[in-house]
């Protein structure tokens, strides 16, 4: 069956800022990237360390997000404590991190591509 993208969620959105860093024609400081994952550092980062976790598929946001890909979140949430601590991150329980997955217009979101904001880092942040 030929996926259409009326009937299914689009592998790659060509009009995606998200989607053009994991293809390489948007720059990006790449943090980590496996066949399915993919994480960069944010260009306006909040906090001494502050990377982007994101499925390579494009996925709008949480809200799109189903039973069909319990097996990739749980890949992506169990990357974060390694991929954390190796970008900077202080060691739990003194140090740490919030991890943030902002959906919707209410819940702040922005990029139109689900993503996990990892921040860590010695205090005071910019932001959060
Ligand atoms: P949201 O508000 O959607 O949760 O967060 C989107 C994040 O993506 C923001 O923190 C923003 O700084 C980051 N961002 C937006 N465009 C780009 C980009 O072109 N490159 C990088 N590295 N980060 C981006
Ligand atoms: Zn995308």
């Amino acid at each position: 069956m030929t996926a259409t993208p009326s009937t299914e969620s689009l592998v790659h959105d060509p009009n995606c800022i998200f989607c053009k860093i994991i293809a390489g024609k948007v720059p990006a400081r790449v943090v980590y990237q496996d066949e399915e994952v993919f994480a960069f550092h944010d260009i306006n980062p909040w906090a001494p360390v502050h990377f982007l976790l994101i499925p390579k598929r494009h996925i709008a946001s949480m809200a799109h997000v189903g039973a069909e890909h319990a097996a990739l979140l749980g890949r992506m949430l169990a990357l974060v404590p390694q991929l954390a601590l190796e970008q900077g991150c202080n060691p739990y329980p003194d140090g740490g991190y919030r991890l943030l997955c902002n959906t919707g217009r209410e819940g702040g979101q922005e990029v139109q591509h689900l993503h996990f904001h990892v921040m860590g880092g010695p205090r005071p942040w910019a932001r959060g």
